[in-house]
Parts: structure tokens; C-alpha cells; sequence
């Protein structure tokens, strides 16, 4: 196309020129302009239009120098000249704008030549605010074809084709671009070009080529230059606009701009917006989703599924609102949210939300809205199902809400202490032992309060109950602590226990605390009455034992008693006493009758009074306003009604006694006495038998053994009798007794009688008692003498003893005829028999005296037997103390 002229018909028609040119120069961002011959404008771009401010109308026909400076419009005038010999040239000027302003510029001119004569110029206006060009950059390349000096300035690609398709023109930029040399393609098939010679470097290049076919309208689309060894790779956009006039009429004139870079980052836009997409569908605890500006749901992941259930298909294009509640939607709360998220970019929100089958969740929403270029593009919505966590937070709430209730309502004082000493919780009942005001409670520290321990000696901080936890790591419990010792004397119990992580230290302690004053105060009254309780006990315990024995002489009695008397008394050493009973008195050596007194009375059964006076020695009048406790008072009449028991008692005592000793007196004078006169009938019916025996009949003489037996049994009773009187008055002292020895003396006095029943007697090793020898074998004689005789065949008896404390149990045990259960008392009384004398023979006092013996031993005689089957007889009699033997 090199020696074509661009324009070639502008004689023929000037109009046609014009269009030629802004048809390709409006492409072109800068302003162009054609002048003709003289100077005047009868060409310009609409860009030039903007550029200048001018409409086309005025500025066409206008003189260049009209809009150009002064000089640079002489400029214009010499450039026939000039450019007659250098082909284009650039300078710099300033274009009057329509509002008067001079706009710096670089123009550039190319002289248009027709027929070998130079036929106007051709230019392109720059604004030098656009730092498109820098202003001194040399001119292009000079050619011959002055509109490819215009367009080989700009940054886009150029081809022209003709109506044949073959390229006419291609600027530098496109070589570049396609990495082809202008003189190889100009006048190649463009299809040809592309298929031969950049058929490689179009990434699409049926898309250029069927452009071609259809030539009548603007094409526009991207291709792909793939990299090779004259160019670089890049993306390009492609515009053609048929030409419809000028010599390529029919032809089209392509651009090709470079859009590499925003084709990159588009691309790695979407690369990374697709791999977003990939991580959204794939999140399952989040619904997330688009909406489009108007709030229609545009897009949908799996955890929208899942939360919402709505499946994809259902949900695009759904409005967003029925999510919400029926209550949500018409208080128009979906919209206020759109609303304020475009507003201020992002809103988040909590709140009941509607899945697909009706059921509410309770929701965390946050929507977003996006925007590109400042432009709303629609809102990305993330909603999670806080359900489960609401219900968590719900119960939480709940428990700690109890907790604190517990915490203010418990009657125990209760505070978390830390290390420093200072409270990081109390409740209220501690602030109101502690008396501070309860909102304080927690700004309470160790130290605030004076304490003071049990003695009421202060409590240094460290030793307080919480400091020694935190000391020794162990909890305390019961640590007694007094409040304000000259004041109220208020008493606080106090435990505090550790509260430890794994085994460290304790990283605070718990102290509880509540208030025992009166508790103590009780117990301490207790204490007090226990203890003069424990005092009377004692002194009746004294006088019990003192009154017990018995033994002593009343007068001495009474000494020891009165003397140990004060003792029970608050003030001991000014206490005096004296007890009088009938006739004895006794009394402390201070006693003298006083004013300050108190006394008790009390009289015995045979009205012997008791009294008890007590007094005060010295008196000092701030103690002795009131000098005798009331508990005193009781405790003296206590003891004159005990004295009055004790000696009532020895009263009975010694009558019972003296009516025993006076039946005792009379059984031994009476049997002593009717000795006699017995005697006397014996001597006499023996002295009838041996004188008138023989003349006596038969029942005379049978009537006279009657008598004589009668007289004989009558003896042994009244010796009986006599023997049993005299166990009392006339026993022998009490003396170690070797029972062995006994034993064995009373089987020789029975041997006879044993040979005769053929008796077996076996006895075990019996012990040593003390005791009188001669009773003890007159008791071993009864037994042993009625184990012989109440037996039906040979008898078998068994002596034997057992320990049994300070007493030996001694049983005589035979296998005779047994006594029947009843009658097992009845026995021991005297006189008294089970059996007729012509069966047994016997007095029955036998076992009576065997009683009174073991009595006067201080022991007791019982039997266990069962009839037919044979008795046991058992005693105790007293251990001798020594060595027990
Ligand atoms: P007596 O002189 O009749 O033996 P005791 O006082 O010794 O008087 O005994 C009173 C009664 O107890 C006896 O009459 C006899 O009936 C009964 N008795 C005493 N010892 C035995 C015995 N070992 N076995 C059965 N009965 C006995």
C-alpha cells in the first residue's frame, strides 16, 4: 500500500475525505485534524472537538493560527515550506480552548501530497497533561503515507484490508504485535496472512477470520497472541469498522488494542473467584450465598443446603426474605438489612430463620455487600446455625445464673480470695458479717478488718485462715475468729479450702464464714453450768460415798463431810459449814453462825433433823451482793435430804438389826431353856421303860416308844434350832480355809453312811476362802448328808468350784430324786420338808442353816434341779484376797 494516497479522491469529493479520516481517527483517542492548502481547518476528529472545547462548526474554515499561538500559527505558514523538504514535524504550542484557556500541546504535522504538490497537512493534536508523549520525543519513522505516521504514534495495532481482503496497511504496533514484517504482508489475502503467518499467534483466529466474511458490521472481540520468536505473548482487542468510502471502500480497518493487562488480572480474577466458589460450595457448617442487588438469591453452597434445605435449584432466584419470619417480613426487617448492609457494607444480625420445611433456627447472619468499582454489585449473605450453641449459651446462662443464686442467697458468708489478698468475689452475707457495705464486698483486702483468734490476740494478716491455705495448699476448717474484741465481740467460724489447678499452687481460696457468737455464747454458758454441775456432782458424789460405808462413827462422818464441803462453794476459802444430825454436829474451824447464810433442812423417818448451814467468812461487798449462787442453795438441800437418806437408812438398819439379834436372843434363850425340861421327859420315859417296861401290854409299850421317839426328835430340833440361832452371835472369825481340808474331814465323819448307800463322792482340787472353818464344814455336811440321802439308787456326786470374780461358786451336784421347780425356795426355809419322816428322815433346817452360813459369808446359796434327774447346790463364798488360792 506504501505509495497509495490516502487521499487520493479528496478533490473529488471533499466530504469524502473528511468521513475517511474520522473514521479512522475517531478510533484513535487523540485529536486529529486535516488543514487545506492555506491553513484552514476542514477536517476534525471528535476527540480534537473535546480536546479544544470548540464545536466543529466553528472551528471548520477557521485558520489554524486562529487556535494556535501567534508565532507557532507563522509556524503553519512556513511549514509549506518546511515541509517540502522534511517530511512531518512536531512541535509544541498551546491550543486556545473555547473558554479562553491556553492548553499546552505537542502537534504534529504530516504535509498531505497530491499529484507531487503538497495539498494541506494532516496532524495530531496531544495534551501535554496526558503524558501520553513526552513533548520532545523525536518524530516517527518518516513515510510516505502520512495517515500510518498518525496512527504508527498511537499504542494500537492497525491493519487496513481492502476490499479483496488484502492487507494495505499495517502499522508499526501491529508488526510488533503479530511479529510480522510490514513489506512481508502488505498485499497478502488477510486470511492467508493469518492462516500463514499468524495463524499461530491468533488464539482464535477463525473468529478474526469470519469477520471477514460478513463485512458490513463493527466486529469486536478478544484474541490471544501466543508467544514466539518476534513477539511476546499478549491478549488483544479487536475492533474493525467496514470502510465505506476512500480507496479501500469495501475494505475494513482493524484495530488491535492491548488489553494484556487487564486480560491477566481478569483472568486471575476469575481463577480466584473460582477457586472461592470451589471452598464456599464446599463448606458445610455455613450457608453461604449471593443475592443480587435486589436481594434475589443468586448463588448457593452445600452448608445453605444443608442449613436451609433448599436444594440449588429451588432456591435461585428465590427473594432472600423467605428465610425470615412471617413477624420478620412484616416488620420488613429482610429489607432493612439490605438497606443498612449497602449503607455502611456490612451488617450482622441474630435471629429466628425459616428452613424449607417451616422449622425455625436460630441464626447469626451477616450480610455483605459487594462491590466493584464503587459499583453495588449484590450482598453476600453467611448465615450459621447457632441452635445448639444458643441452648449451650442458654443452659450456661442458666447454670451460672443459679450458681449466683446459690452464691447470694446462701446464709454462709462466702469469698474467693487471691493471693495478693484481695477479693475477687464475696457474697452478700460476707459483707454483712464483715459489715462492709455489699456492693464493696469484692473490693474488700485482707487486711481491712482487724481479727483476732480465739485468746483474742490479734491475727496478722499471714496467719488468717485464707494465707495459711494458700501456704500450706491444705484446707482449713472451724478456724474460730473474733471480731471487734472491745466492741460487740462478735465470733465468726471460718473454713477456707484451696482452689487449685493440676496440683500448682492455690490460685485462690475459697473462705467461708459464719457468724457463732451466740453459738459460742450458749456453749459457753453450757461449759460454765456443766462445770458446777460437775462440782455438785462431785460433792454428792463425796457425800454418797462418805454416807456409804457405813461403818464409821456418825461424828466422824459428819468431819469428814462438812470439811470437804466448801469445796463445792464459788469461793472456796471463804466458805464455812456445819452439819448437825439429831444430836451430832460437825463443823469447818472458821464456821460461826452469820447474816450471810444459806441452810437446808431435811428430817429422817423417825423424824431425826438434818441441817446443812453454810456461810460466808469475810465478806466482800462487790461479790457478796448476791453471796450464794441459787444453784448453792439446791445443792445443800440435796445433800441434807442425802444425808437424811443415809441416816434414815442406818436407823433402819440398826433396828432391823436389833430385832434380829432380839429374835436371835429369844430363839437361843427358848431352845436353851426347853433343853431342860426335855431332858427331864427323856430321863423320865426311859426310867418308865427300864421300871415298867415289862409290865406294861403291848400298845403301852408301843405308846412309850412313841413318846421317847418324839422326845428324841424334838431334841434334835430344838439343837437345830439352837445351832441356827447361833450362826450370828456365835460364829467364829473369818480366816483363810482350805476347802480340800474341809471336804476331806466330812467324808471321814460320813463313811459309814457312804459304805452303807455305797455312794461314789468325787470331788475336783477346790480352793482356799476366807471364811469360818467350823460353818464352812457343817454347810459341806448338810449338802453332802442330803445328796445321800435324797437318792433313789447308789448316788454319784461331784464337788467342784469356779472363780468367779472376788468369789469362788462351790457346787455339790448329785443324781437323786430331784425337787420339783416350785419348791426350789421353799426349802431353804427352816423347818420346812418335801418329804414324810417314815421316807426321809430329817429336822429341815438343814439348808436353812446351810443359808445363813453362806449369808453371814456374803455370798448366796441356790440349787438347780430337775426331778428324777438330780440337784445341784451351789454358793459363793468370798476368794481370799491375797493370792486368790
Ligand atoms: P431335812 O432335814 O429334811 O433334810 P433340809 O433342810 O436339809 O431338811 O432339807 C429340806 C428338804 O429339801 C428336804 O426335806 C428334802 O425334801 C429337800 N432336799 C434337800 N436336799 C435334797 C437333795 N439333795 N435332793 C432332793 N431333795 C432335797
Amino acid at each position: 500500500m506504501g505509495n497509495r494516497d490516502a487521499t487520493g479522491d479528496s478533490q473529488a469529493d471533499d466530504k469524502r475525505p473528511g468521513r475517511e479520516y474520522r473514521t479512522v481517527a475517531d478510533l484513535v483517542d487523540d485529536g486529529v485534524y486535516r488543514l487545506d492548502a492555506d491553513g484552514c481547518f476542514i477536517a476534525v476528529t471528535d476527540a480534537f472537538v473535546e480536546l479544544t472545547g470548540h464545536t466543529r462548526d466553528d472551528v471548520l474554515g477557521e485558520h489554524v493560527s486562529s487556535l494556535v499561538d501567534g508565532q507557532d500559527g507563522e509556524r503553519f505558514d512556513d511549514l509549506r515550506t518546511r515541509l517540502e523538504s522534511d517530511a512531518n514535524t512536531t512541535f509544541e504550542t498551546a491550543i486556545e480552548t473555547a473558554d479562553g484557556d491556553r492548553r499546552p500541546c505537542t502537534m504534529q504535522v504530516s504535509p498531505l501530497v497530491a499529484d507531487g504538490e503538497v495539498d494541506g497537512t494532516v496532524g495530531v493534536v496531544r495534551p501535554i497533561e496526558n503524558g501520553a508523549r513526552q513533548p520532545d520525543q523525536p518524530p516517527a519513522t518518516a513515510v510516505s503515507e502520512p495517515l500510518a505516521t498518525v496512527i504508527d504514534e498511537a499504542d494500537v495495532g492497525m491493519v487496513v484490508i481492502d476490499d479483496a481482503f488484502d492487507v494495505v496497511w499495517i502499522n508499526e504496533t501491529a508488526e510488533a504485535y503479530f511479529g510480522v514484517d510490514r513489506s512481508d504482508v502488505i498485499g497478502q489475502d488477510k486470511r492467508t496472512v493469518i492462516e500463514e503467518t499468524t495463524r499461530t499467534s491468533l488464539a482464535e483466529p477463525d473468529a478474526s477470520a469470519e469477520t471477514d466474511d460478513d463485512n458490513t458490521d463493527v466486529e469486536q472481540f478478544e484474541c490471544h497472541i501466543t508467544p514466539g520468536p518476534d513477539r511476546e505473548g499478549r491478549w488483544l482487542e479487536h475492533r474493525s469498522t467496514p470502510l465505506e468510502s476512500g480507496p479501500y471502500a469495501g475494505g475494513r480497518i482493524e484495530l488491535y488494542y492491548d488489553i494484556t493487562d487487564r486480560k491477566e488480572t481478569e483472568l486471575a480474577r476469575v481463577e480466584s473467584n473460582q477457586r472461592f466458589e470451589s471452598l464456599v460450595d464446599a463448606v458445610e457448617e455455613h450457608a453461604i450465598f449471593m443475592l443480587d442487588t435486589e436481594g434475589h438469591v443468586v448463588s448457593w453452597n452445600e452448608g445453605a443446603e444443608r442449613i436451609k434445605g433448599y436444594d440449588e435449584a429451588e432456591i435461585i432466584g428465590e427473594h432472600f426474605s423467605v428465610f425470615y419470619t412471617d413477624e420478620d417480613r412484616a416488620d420488613d426487617v429482610p429489607q432493612q438489612n439490605l438497606t443498612q448492609a449497602r449503607e455502611t457494607g456490612m451488617v450482622e444480625d441474630e435471629g429466628w430463620r425459616v428452613r424449607a420445611d417451616g422449622s425455625t433456627f436460630w441464626a447469626n447472619v451477616t450480610i455483605t455487600a459487594i462491590r466493584t468499582d464503587g459499583e453495588l454489585q449484590g450482598y453476600a449473605k453467611v448465615t450459621r446455625d447457632m441452635t445448639d450453641r444458643r441452648e449451650r449459651e442458654r443452659q450456661l446462662r442458666h447454670e451460672r445464673n443459679l450458681i449466683e443464686q446459690i452464691l447470694e442467697t446462701s446464709p454462709v458468708g462466702i469469698a474467693v480470695v487471691n493471693p495478693d489478698g484481695s477479693t475477687s468475689r464475696a457474697n452478700k452475707r460476707m459483707a454483712q458479717l464483715l459489715e462492709l457495705p455489699a456492693e464493696d464486698a469484692s473490693a474488700y483486702t485482707a487486711g481491712q478488718r482487724a481479727m483476732f483468734d480465739a485468746d483474742g490476740a490479734f491475727l496478722p494478716v499471714e496467719e488468717r485462715p485464707a494465707f495459711r491455705v494458700f501456704e500450706t495448699g491444705e484446707p482449713l476448717y472451724d478456724q474460730e475468729v473474733l471480731l471487734d474484741p472491745d466492741g460487740k465481740r462478735r465470733w465468726l467460724s471460718v473454713n477456707a479450702a484451696p482452689i487449685t489447678s493440676e496440683e500448682s499452687d492455690p490460685e485462690r481460696v475459697v473462705v467461708t464464714a459464719t457468724e457463732i457468737t451466740e453459738l459460742r455464747a450458749v456453749a459457753e454458758r453450757r461449759k460454765r453450768e456443766l462445770k458446777e454441775r460437775e462440782k455438785e456432782l462431785a460433792t454428792v458424789r463425796l457425800a454418797t460415798n462418805l454416807l456409804k460405808t457405813g461403818e464409821q462413827p456418825t461424828e466422824e462422818l459428819l468431819q469428814e463431810f462438812v470439811t470437804k464441803l466448801p469445796q463445792s462453794f464459788r469461793y472456796p476459802d471463804r466458805t464455812a459449814a456445819c452439819v448437825s444430825v439429831g444430836e451430832h454436829e460437825a463443823a469447818t474451824e472458821s464456821y460461826e453462825p452469820s447474816e450471810q447464810s444459806i441452810a437446808a433442812t431435811a428430817t429422817t423417818a423417825n423424824d431425826t433433823p438434818v441441817t446443812i448451814d453454810v456461810v460466808r467468812t469475810t465478806s466482800q461487798p462487790e461479790t457478796d451482793t448476791e453471796p450464794f449462787l441459787e444453784d448453792e442453795q439446791q445443792l445443800i438441800e440435796t445433800l441434807a435430804t442425802l444425808v437424811a437418806f443415809h441416816f434414815e437408812r442406818q436407823e433402819y438398819i440398826d433396828e432391823l438389826q436389833a430385832e434380829t439379834r432380839r429374835l436371835e436372843q429369844f430363839a437361843y434363850a427358848a431352845s436353851h431353856d426347853l433343853q431342860e425340861p426335855l431332858r427331864m421327859v427323856s430321863s423320865y420315859l426311859q426310867l418308865i421303860e427300864r421300871r415298867y417296861g415289862d409290865k406294861l401290854d403291848d400298845d403301852g409299850r408301843e405308846f412309850l416308844s412313841f413318846a421317847v421317839e418324839g422326845a428324841e426328835r424334838m431334841r434334835s430340833m430344838i439343837e437345830g434350832l439352837l445351832e441356827y440361832s447361833r450362826v450370828e452371835a456365835q460364829g467364829g472369825p473369818f480366816e483363810p480355809v482350805d476347802l480340800d481340808a474341809v471336804l476331806e474331814d466330812v467324808l471321814r465323819d460320813l463313811e459309814v453312811r457312804i459304805i452303807e448307800t455305797n455312794a461314789e463322792i468325787t470331788t475336783a482340787s477346790l480352793p482356799t476362802v476366807e471364811g469360818d472353818a467350823s460353818q464352812l464344814r457343817q454347810l459341806f455336811q448338810n449338802l453332802l448328808e442330803n445328796a445321800l440321802e435324797y437318792s433313789e439308787g447308789e448316788p454319784r456326786v461331784h464337788v467342784s468350784a469356779e472363780r468367779r470374780g472376788e468369789k469362788w461358786v462351790v457346787s455339790v451336784c448329785d443324781d437323786g430324786i430331784g425337787i420339783e421347780p416350785e419348791e426350789t425356795d421353799r426349802i431353804f426355809e427352816v423347818f420346812q420338808r418335801l418329804h414324810s419322816r417314815e421316807k426321809h428322815d430329817g429336822t429341815g433346817i438343814g439348808l436353812a442353816l446351810c443359808r445363813r452360813i453362806v449369808e453371814r459369808h456374803d455370798g448366796e446359796i441356790w440349787v438347780e434341779s430337775e426331778p428324777e434327774r438330780g440337784s445341784t447346790f451351789s454358793m459363793t463364798l468370798p476368794a481370799v484376797s491375797e493370792d486368790g488360792a
